[in-house]
């Protein structure tokens, strides 16, 4: 269990995700009123409000749920703040989650022969260590309840997630852990377009192995 002295006041935390929102919302990572962040709270959780702009986070707005999931404080939730919800519910060690409708990730989630287990090759070595696997959530319809329930299966065995025909769900030990890995997921999207028609050479599974061991091992 992470101590508040790591996670910070709640007053910091509404901060901090604002500016992250802000920043996030101003490289285009995210458009309109798409995408939310959360971080979890020795008695529930903060996430951004629903039809809010990642842009202009209000601090105070914010929304402070109970671990009921009723609202303490601040405007009503995202209408996706289950899927956080979900997360956390089976990750002791998630302390944040970022979820977006970044435009890279969003096509990987629609190419028709990605593989579901593990939808993008090792590209890079930050992409291992920051996302490593990440499964593919079949497409349901907003709302569906069977949405919670298979985000919840596969984010016991993976930080990172992206939904089919919607969006990547990231998960960190920290706020920044969490943007971090999920900005290093919509690059390594990108990447991943970029070469579709080109022949790589990802890193082996030794490498990542490698990889692996020694970035857990910091932890
Ligand atoms: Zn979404």
């Amino acid at each position: 269990m992470t101590s508040n002295k790591d996670i910070g006041s709640e007053r910091e935390l509404r901060e901090r995700i604002a500016m992250h929102g802000k920043s996030i919302f101003d490289r285009g990572l995210t458009a309109g009123s798409s995408g939310n962040i959360s971080v979890r709270l020795p008695d529930g959780m903060l996430v951004t409000p629903t039809n809010s702009c990642m842009g202009r986070l209000d601090p105070d707005r914010i929304t402070k749920l109970d671990a009921l999931g009723n609202v303490v404080s601040g405007d009503q939730p995202s209408k996706e703040a289950f899927l956080h919800h979900s997360v956390y519910g089976v990750r002791d060690d998630s302390q944040s989650i970022v979820h977006l409708h970044s435009t890279h990730s969003v096509a990987v989630s629609v190419i028709a022969d990605i593989n579901p287990e593990d939808v993008l090759p090792p590209i890079t070595a930050y992409y291992v260590m920051r996302v490593g696997r990440l499964p593919l959530i079949p497409y349901y319809a907003p709302g569906d309840k069977a949405l919670a329930d298979a985000v919840a299966e596969e984010a016991k065995a993976s930080h990172s997630l992206l939904l089919a025909n919607h969006g990547p769900v990231v998960a960190g030990k920290s706020l920044d852990a969490a943007v971090n890995a999920t900005e290093e997921l919509e690059e390594t999207a990108k990447l991943y377009l970029m070469l579709r028609n080109i022949p790589i050479r990802p890193l082996s599974s030794e490498q990542c192995e490698e990889l692996q061991e020694r970035f857990f091992n910091r932890q």
